[in-house]
């Protein structure tokens, strides 16, 4: 775990986050800067720079991230409105922070296509 990265230190309670959900591989935390109602992050506890980075030994950790964005997403009451599952992977979709994370966004009506 690179010790500069901002979502490792969140993840290791180095610096503070609301967390929304934790489970062993995963953690669920709001974002600083809500793009929606409801925007909740979930990173997998493990360094994993993006999606390109991703292999088969991130599986158990991957599955982890979805769940918690399920949990997320019906403890927040959007499971059935709808809400929105996002990884921006490099500099073109902005990807601001070299931590794999996913957004759940919901509790409003959301644009397609996305800007
Ligand atoms: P990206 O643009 O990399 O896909 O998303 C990074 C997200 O992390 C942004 O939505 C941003 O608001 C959020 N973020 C950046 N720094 C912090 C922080 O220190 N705490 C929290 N909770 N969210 C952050
Ligand atoms: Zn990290």
């Amino acid at each position: 775990m690179p010790e500069a990265c901002l979502f490792c230190r969140i993840v290791r309670k180095k610096i503070p986050a609301k967390v929304a959900l934790e489970s062993s591989q995963a953690l669920a935390f709001y974002d600083i800067n809500p793009q929606a109602p409801v925007h909740i992050l979930v990173v997998p506890k493990t360094h994993i720079e993006n999606a390109m980075a991703v292999g088969p030994e991130h599986a158990g950790a991957l599955y982890e991230v979805l769940m918690l964005a399920q949990e997320a997403a019906k403890k927040e009451g959007i499971s059935k409105s709808g809400f929105r599952l996002v990884f921006n992977n490099g500099p073109d979709a902005g990807q601001a922070v070299a931590h794999l994370h996913l957004h759940v966004l919901g509790k409003r009506k959301l644009g397609w296509p996305p800007g």
